[in-house]
């Protein structure tokens, strides 16, 4: 018999009412049913509103070191259960093993960030123009936060949101995506040890459309934090403008590596292949152009199909797996399609192209590595994001255009440049439009402790990581003490 799996709402491990619950099974193998998850309705999220509302109460008035030092034992019973975590998230989504456990890895890093946080989070105090007056700023929690996340870090994402969110004062409403309930639960039983009260935190598992939209469209929610596919950030977009909700946004990517001529193909060639075909390209910052220059453009498209042909498919849980299943039929079914689309648009597929033939492949979602060759800029294939191991290669004659080839698409997420030439390099920083640019290393590799968003389409001006994001999640209010003892007026007593 499955476990069934519960809600975490006002205190405690709650049941759907409606009685209903998902199947979670493992991608790489559809016999391997890892429980039954609720299927919540818009009145489990209302309660967890209501609740999660009262936590505020308590929890906004706990001085922020205080709240640092129970993210501080988050982070510490993280590093306790790493391999536990790794072990159940690659069994919920797929990736291997190496990288599961750098996602948790990210959330120990962004645990601790943040508990030493608590005793920073600056205010400032400036002169005023006034005598005998004091005008400073400080930073105040806002409310109950909304946090949606997707299936592709199934922890370092909700800790990127929840952690700064917890840090400075506010409730979290989590909302995880319907793929990876598991990690989602291991987490909040991570923050409940650690001592958060427990009002402050709330999980509602079940469908965006039902539960998600429920927690965007109530007037309890006055934050929304979002990562996942353009198409739903443009409804949340649209709700959340006409309730004037503060609203982080974090979609897709069509990120380029640029490999010029005087590049050390070997290096490039390791970076392609980590930036591809890691996580299945299942990364909002996943390569997935490849613009070479034409002095080395078919030395290293054969370089690149004969060292990705040989990449191991399998489940992320077996040490020799180097690439792990897709997440969903779905999305194995999108870029299937997207091969019938490159070669209705002219573009030779040169590698992959097919669900691998192996009958120990045959229970997962496996897709071969697929490489896309004779790719022309503005075809579907370099524009589309398409979320899979699939990558499009361009020819290029110069740097700059490949620069304008990387800034021709709708997304701006990271870009990445391989060359010797320090010159270029340096251009290249100011040209590339994106929020991220990798400079002989691949398209991924964020760290916790910087900014992390793009540009254009991929986001909407904010940032996650780092200490920008603490700006999000607070409300920066200003006070004036005069103790002149008389009225003195803003821009006239002056003199
Ligand atoms: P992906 O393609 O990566 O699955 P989605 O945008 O579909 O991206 O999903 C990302 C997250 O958004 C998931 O947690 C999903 O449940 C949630 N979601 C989907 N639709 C909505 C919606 N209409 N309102 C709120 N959340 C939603």
């Amino acid at each position: 018999m499955p476990e069934h799996f519960k809600n975490f709402i006002a205190g405690d491990w709650a049941a759907p009412t409606s009685g209903e619950y998902f199947e979670n099974r493992n991608p790489a193998d559809q016999n391997d049913l890892i429980g039954l998850f609720p299927r919540s309705a818009p009145t489990d999220m209302q309660r967890a509103i209501a609740s999660a509302q009262r936590g505020f109460a308590r929890w906004s008035k706990t001085p922020a070191p205080v709240r640092g030092q129970v993210l501080q034992r988050v982070g510490q019973l993280l590093v306790e259960r790493k391999e536990q975590i790794a072990r159940a998230m690659t069994r919920e989504m797929g990736k291997v093993l190496a990288e599961t456990r750098g996602d948790v890895q990210e959330g120990i890093d962004t645990a601790f960030y943040a508990a030493t946080e608590g005793r920073r989070l600056f205010g400032r105090v400036v002169p005023s123009e006034l005598r005998h007056k004091w005008a400073m700023s400080y930073r105040r929690p806002i409310g109950v936060t909304g946090l949606i996340t997707p299936f592709n870090f199934p922890l370092a994402i909700p800790t990127w949101k929840m952690f700064p969110a917890l840090l400075c004062g506010n409730a979290v409403i989590f909302k995880p995506a319907e793929d990876v309930p598991h990690t989602a639960h291991l987490l909040v039983e991570v923050l409940l040890e650690a001592g958060l009260p427990p009002e402050v935190v709330q999980l509602v598992h079940g469908q965006g459309s039902v539960v998600g939209r429920a927690m965007v469209e109530h007037e309890g929610v006055p934050v929304i934090s979002f990562t996942g596919s353009t198409e739903t950030g443009a409804v949340l977009g649209a709700t959340c403008g006409r309730l004037h909700k503060r609203l982080s946004l974090e979609m897709g990517g069509k990120n380029a590596m640029i490999v010029m001529d005087d590049a050390d193909l070997d290096l490039a060639l390791d970076g392609v292949l980590w930036g591809a075909f890691g996580t299945t390209g299942q990364r909002c910052t996943a390569t997935s152009r490849l613009i070479l220059h034409e002095k080395i453009h078919d030395r290293f498209v054969t370089m690149l199909c004969d060292r990705a042909g040989k990449l191991r498919l399998g489940p992320g849980l077996d040490d020799k797996t180097e690439v792990g299943p897709l997440i969903h039929e779905e999305a194995r079914q999108k870029v299937d399609a997207y091969v019938g689309i490159a070669k209705e648009e002219g573009a030779a597929v040169v590698l992959g192209g097919r669900t691998p033939g192996e009958k120990r492949l045959e229970c997962g979602w496996f897709y071969e590595p697929t490489v896309f060759a004779g790719v022309k800029p503005g075809m579907r294939v370099e524009q589309e994001e398409i979320f899979g191991p699939a990558l499009s290669v361009i020819k290029v004659g110069s740097l700059d255009q490949a620069i304008k080839v990387n800034n021709g698409v709708k997304y701006g997420l990271s870009s990445s440049l391989y060359t010797r030439d320090v010159n270029g390099a340096f251009r290249a920083m100011e040209e590339l439009d994106n929020g991220i640019t990798y400079v002989n290393a691949p398209t991924i590799g964020a760290e916790a402790h910087l900014p992390f968003g793009g540009v254009k389409q991929t986001g909407n001006g904010h940032r996650e990581g780092g200490w920008e994001v603490y700006d999000f999640y607070s409300e920066t209010k200003v006070v004036y003490v005069d103790y002149s003892g008389r009225l003195q007026r803003a821009q006239i007593d002056t003199e």
